[in-house]
């Protein structure tokens, strides 16, 4: 019997299939779409070989589909991961993670004297620089850069 070499864990029946993850961040989005309060079964991937990242992370999650906005949300620490839909052992849907124009209550805000720091609100930043990621503070007005993301 041939070896299916990239075959690394258990194949779905339904669910999705987040692929192409940093293999560092691969907690981060555990985390970011709450996967630890699910009831389903999940297989977690990382420090797999990749031709395209040299390392990276999958996650398999049986029985769960997705909203965009949810899934959105990882665009801010993995871009570049692929979504794969499965139904019945079969990949039916290709999806693509788009920063979205707006992000609530996922970034804290730099500027200690923010009303989103000092209030319980959700803090509420405006996408203004979708290449190099630039986030603007709804309320203050403060910018914030990639590098300066804090996540709530
Ligand atoms: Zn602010």
């Amino acid at each position: 019997m041939e070896k299916k070499k990239e075959l690394h864990v258990a194949a779905l029946e339904n669910g999705t299939v987040i692929d192409h993850i940093p293999s560092d961040q691969v907690f981060k989005v555990v985390s970011l779409l709450e996967i630890q309060n699910l009831q389903t079964q999940v297989t977690i991937g990382y420090g797999l070989d990749s031709k395209k990242m040299g390392k990276k992370g999958i996650l398999k999650i049986a029985d769960k589909f997705f909203e965009e906005d949810e899934i959105n949300r990882i665009s801010l620490i993995a871009p570049s991961v692929k979504l794969n839909i499965i139904r019945d052992y079969e990949v039916v849907e290709k999806k693509l993670v788009h920063l979205p124009d707006e992000l609530l209550g996922l970034v804290k805000c730099n500027n200690p004297k923010c009303i989103s720091n000092c209030e319980p609100i959700k803090s509420n930043f405006k996408i203004i620089d979708k290449e190099a990621v630039t986030l603007k503070c709804h309320y203050c007005e403060m910018q914030t850069k990639k590098e300066d993301i804090v996540l709530l």
